[in-house]
């Protein structure tokens, strides 16, 4: 079981068991490119496209921001 603060699912379809080890993260954010996906439904947040798209624009934007602050 785990409760994090923030919960991202990158290409999780939300089997019961994961589910239920995960469903009381404060925010959930699903990336995945099947929006009727079960942990859709359990998200805050949907973002529907590839995780692997998905994941590398965030890594570019975390990466830009810390250079920005440094
Ligand atoms: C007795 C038992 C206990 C279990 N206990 C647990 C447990 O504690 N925790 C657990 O997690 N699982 C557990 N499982 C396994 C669980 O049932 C599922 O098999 C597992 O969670 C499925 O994982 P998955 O979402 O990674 O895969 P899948 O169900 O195959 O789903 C893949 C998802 O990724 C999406 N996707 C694929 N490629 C991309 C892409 N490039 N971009 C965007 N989206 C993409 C698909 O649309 C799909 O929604 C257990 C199973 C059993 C039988």
């Amino acid at each position: 079981m785990v409760t994090p603060d923030v919960y991202l699912a990158f290409g999780v379809s939300g089997a019961v068991q994961h589910l239920v080890g995960m469903r009381d993260s404060r925010t959930i954010v699903a990336i995945n490119r099947d929006r009727g996906a079960d942990l859709c439904r359990v998200a805050d947040v949907v973002v529907e496209g590839d995780a692997v798209a998905v994941a590398e624009a965030l890594m570019d934007h975390l990466e830009h921001e810390r250079n920005r602050g440094a």
